[in-house]
């Protein structure tokens, strides 16, 4: 993985009277990102890359208002509480569950969820895993065309706003399962490997109501396998 927060870094270097703790302080932790404020991580690609199975107007529309909201939102309602040193996956894993937190817990982990979106797809993605992966998928589904199946089924049928992801659990084997709103197989102890958003702003500027129509665009054309094989071997 590169470094997940350039922006962080490049905001941090341009302050002249910080510039002797730059070179002294880590800014990315080893427990993931920096504490807050935190910033709206680069897209890995144009908005048009991913055309025109989702279009450039969803892109620029669910990366530049949606996910943007969410880093805002975190940003006004962290300072002050004690989440305020913690990375954002500390903070989704600290406040998940808890009615009162649940601000916080919606924007952290949405904040989340849309980054590794974004790095679940690439330009000229789907097909097959990489050979580890494959036989990973294999194993637990007993076919890549029966995880295929379960990844879409799965996916579609979630009930309102939510997510589909392929993940490891922590008995190793890999599952597809959906999650509503902002919850994140983060908190349950799962590894993510892949994440498809299912909210209709991801969709609907392009599919309108057909959902399962954009889900199988995504697995067959978009799928970054490479990041998926990336996030089981370091999981
Ligand atoms: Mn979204």
């Amino acid at each position: 993985m590169s470094d997940p927060c350039p922006f962080d870094r490049r905001r941090f270097l341009q302050s002249a009277s910080t510039l002797a703790l730059a070179t002294a302080l880590p800014l990315s932790t080893s427990r993931g990102h920096a504490a807050a404020p935190f910033t709206l991580p680069p897209l890995p690609y144009t908005d048009s890359a991913l055309d025109p199975v989702i279009s450039a107007t969803t892109l620029g529309f669910h990366y530049g208002k949606h996910h943007k909201a969410y880093v805002d939102n975190l940003n006004k309602l962290v300072p002050g509480t004690p989440f305020a040193d913690l990375s954002l996956e500390e903070i989704v894993r600290a406040t998940a569950g808890k009615p009162e937190q649940a601000a916080i817990f919606n924007n952290a982990a949405q904040t989340w969820n849309h980054t590794f979106y974004w790095r679940s797809m690439r330009a000229g993605g789907g097909g097959k895993p990489p050979a580890a992966l494959a036989k990973a998928i294999d194993e637990s589904f007993g076919s890549f065309d029966e995880f295929r199946k379960q990844f879409a089924q799965v996916t579609t049928s979630q009930f309102g706003s939510g997510w589909g992801w392929l993940v490891r659990d922590t008995g190793g084997k890999l599952k597809v399962v959906k999650t509503p709103a902002a919850e994140t197989p983060l908190t349950q102890g799962a590894t993510p490997l892949l994440t498809i958003d299912i909210w209709e702003h991801a969709y609907y500027l392009d599919y309108q109501n057909r959902r399962a129509d954009y889900v199988n665009a995504v697995i067959d054309r978009l799928l970054n396998w490479e990041f998926a094989a990336d996030n089981l071997a370091a999981g």
